[in-house]
């Protein structure tokens, strides 16, 4: 187990403003650690584990394959607590069953485009890879394949971002048909702890994931989270120029993102002391978030 021994759930802080331990957490043990639970092989093939599939209207509709685990912990994650408790939730699937979920969500809504979301797809790489393989034998369903990452697998695995290429490349004569979508939370040391729940040693990971994403020809966009509740015009700008740094069009190419605290969010947030952001008074859907929550732990509230 990490980070003393302690499970990563999600972040909470002391009346007097420090964290519960294990906060601030070791992303990169996390990554082994929460591997362990929902990464395994079965006679060599690689699977996942996953919640559910299903179509959203994000990026002109897009049919979505929800897989368990991440490496982070922010504190405005919209995702449920399988996030938290990957031990909990979900099922094992192989690549091809994955492949196939999405096509038929595909078929049925008259879609050409899929990711897979609801966690850190490059947990699992070798199974990403084969998700990715089977997707390029029938490029003529698909116009798009998004992989939504934080950047700490490629930050710290050097040869992740150049097999990425080879599904997801900027030039058009690869026909390929990926794209990374990074997400930067931080650019300075206090807000990058406060937001992610790392501790502030790693905040250059997810840079160096777009440096590598860059220099390896990846097609790729960052997202940044520039809503003022969370990240200051200090830190945004901090962020754009360490993007510029790498190559102007990274920049130029960004994803400003607001929030909306979905349910899960609201606990998360409450449990750092952001009622700023939630309100002083509990909501229905935090409530039911709350409720929602393994038992062993609601009794352990601070
Ligand atoms: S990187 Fe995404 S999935 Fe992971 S904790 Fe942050 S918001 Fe949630």
């Amino acid at each position: 187990m990490p980070n003393s021994e302690i499970p990563v759930r999600f972040a909470r802080k002391r009346p007097d403003g420090s964290y519960d331990l294990p906060f601030p957490m070791d992303p990169v043990e996390l990554t082994q650690y929460t591997r362990g639970i929902v990464c395994k092989k079965v006679d060599g093939t690689p699977y996942r584990k996953y919640t559910k599939f299903y179509a959203v209207g994000v990026y002109g509709g897009i049919a979505t394959a929800y897989s368990v685990g991440c490496n982070f912990r922010c504190v405005f994650c919209w995702v449920d607590w399988s996030r938290d408790w990957p031990e909990l939730y979900g099922e094992f699937y192989s690549p091809e069953q994955v492949y196939l979920q999405l096509r038929a969500i595909m078929q049925k809504q008259s879609l050409r485009r899929a990711r897979i979301s609801g966690a850190e797809p490059t947990l699992c790489p070798e199974h990403l890879y084969q998700v990715l393989d089977l997707v390029h034998q029938d490029l003529k369903a698909f116009d798009l394949f998004v992989i939504e990452t934080n950047g700490v697998v490629i930050g710290t695995e050097s040869d992740v971002a150049k097999r990425i290429a080879t599904y997801a490349s900027r030039d058009p004569h690869d026909n390929t048909v990926g794209h990374v979508r990074l997400s930067i939370r931080g650019g300075l040391p206090a807000p990058f702890v406060e937001k992610t729940g790392c501790s502030e040693k790693f905040l250059d990971l997810p840079f160096i994931a777009a440096e590598r994403l860059w220099d390896a020809g990846v097609s790729f966009h960052v997202a940044v989270v520039v809503d003022p509740r969370f990240t200051t015009e200090e830190e945004k700008l901090e962020i754009y120029s360490r993007l510029s740094n790498i190559h102007p069009s990274i920049r130029r190419g960004v994803e400003e993102e607001f929030l909306d605290p979905y349910p899960h969010a609201l606990v998360r947030l409450r449990a750092v002391g952001r009622t700023d952001v939630t309100g002083l008074a509990k909501s229905s859907r935090e409530r039911h978030a709350e409720k929602d929550m393994p038992p062993d732990w609601q009794q352990t509230q601070i």
